[in-house]
């Protein structure tokens, strides 16, 4: 039976892309040597490397524009403490959005004021805050542009005059704005990239520099542009499947074409969310994600059929996160518009049937 993958992270990648990853596995480029046992120094890898760095910048429309494009290690959670410790010297403002902004919080503590521009806490996190407080002495302010867990996401970025950091972890690629308007990106890959084991991490290199602690060497971003993403073994088979995932998405039209079907989804996702009575949306109207839908039964006795006809249907990964329940349905690029199609099927089912 076809499985419809709404899973939140680790997720969906396009099935060309796994045919091609596997095909490197057991015979890298023709070579008769697998992806995963030649140097990382090897001219095809670093061909490799290089052509990831490219697709990362071209995606986003910031080629020529004094950016650099680096894969690290250590997922989105040691971005926290990195960006803390590159760009903190005495101040910096977050807006806290749920788990993953918490966290960030949490880091940039150790190196110095944290201001909180704006919390949707009173709320369960169930919205963004639109009036932000950011004093004009932050060394940056840093947001998240998607919330995983909750389901809500930016429409509009902050126009600010101090740097903006964003993890863009759960929505990177999906959606077009102007990206220059932010000095660092950062996003693990396995949520809209690759699998999981290499991180994203895109900079404006005229905001480094700028703080006088020692910055231990694997943190230092600086370092790791000077050794192009190598200065340590990169996660070569990470790198290699988020470079392949990347040449896709430039193939299909870039991140405009992608955006056109994430829109579609979403529309089709939250329409039936919002007609069909068995069902309530978790995160508020103006504020939903198109990557991930979060909704809960009205009345909590359906579960059991319901979950038994997802599981029918062939729907995988549609808990909600354990900290919040209910369900979640996380729309990556690679999801198709029919998986979503067969979802909004089964859940208009259930109504007929109740
Ligand atoms: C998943 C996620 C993270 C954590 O990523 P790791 O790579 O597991 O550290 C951080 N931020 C957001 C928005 C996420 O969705």
């Amino acid at each position: 039976m076809k499985k419809h993958n709404f899973s939140a992270g680790p997720c969906i990648l396009p099935h060309e892309v796994l045919q091609k990853a596997s095909e490197a596995i057991l015979n890298f480029n023709d070579s008769g040597l697998s992806l995963i046992e030649i140097s990382h120094r090897s001219k095809d890898f670093v061909a490799v490397m290089e052509q990831a760095q490219g697709l990362a910048l071209s995606l986003l429309g910031l080629e020529g524009k004094g950016y650099k494009a680096l894969f690290l290690h250590g997922g989105a959670s040691l971005e926290f403490l990195m960006v803390a410790y590159n760009l903190l010297n005495k101040k910096a403002a977050y807006v806290n959005t749920g788990t993953w902004s918490d966290k960030a919080i949490k880091e940039a503590k150790a190196f110095g004021e944290v201001v909180i521009a704006g919390s949707s806490k009173d709320d369960a996190f169930k919205y963004i805050p639109k009036n932000l407080n950011i004093p004009s002495d932050v060394d940056y302010l840093h947001i998240t542009s998607n919330n995983t867990i909750y389901g809500t996401q930016y429409q509009q970025f902050p126009e600010v005059s101090v740097p903006l950091v964003c993890d863009m972890s759960s929505d990177i690629f999906s959606r077009n704005t102007d990206f220059s308007k932010f000095d660092l990106i950062y996003a693990g890959a396995q949520k809209n990239m690759g699998p999981a084991g290499t991180t994203l991490v895109v900079v404006k290199e005229s905001i480094l520099g700028k703080v006088e602690r020692h910055i231990p060497s694997m943190l230092n971003y600086q370092l790791h542009i000077e050794k192009e993403s190598m200065f340590n073994t990169p996660a070569v088979f990470p790198v290699y499947v988020s470079m392949l995932t990347m040449q896709w998405l430039k193939d299909l039209g870039g991140i405009a074409a992608i955006e056109k079907i994430n829109r579609k989804k979403a529309r089709l996702i939250y329409s039936e969310i919002d007609l069909n009575p068995l069902f309530i949306g978790y995160a508020n109207k103006e504020d939903r994600s198109y990557m991930n839908a979060t909704f809960n039964l009205s009345d909590p006795v359906l579960e059991t059929r319901f979950n038994d006809m997802l599981k029918e249907g062939g729907i995988n990964g549609l808990n909600g996160h354990r900290s919040v329940g209910g369900y979640r349905a996380s729309m990556y690029n690679a999801l198709s518009l029919e998986s979503v199609g067969v979802l909004v099927d089964i859940m208009s089912d259930l109504e007929r049937k109740a």
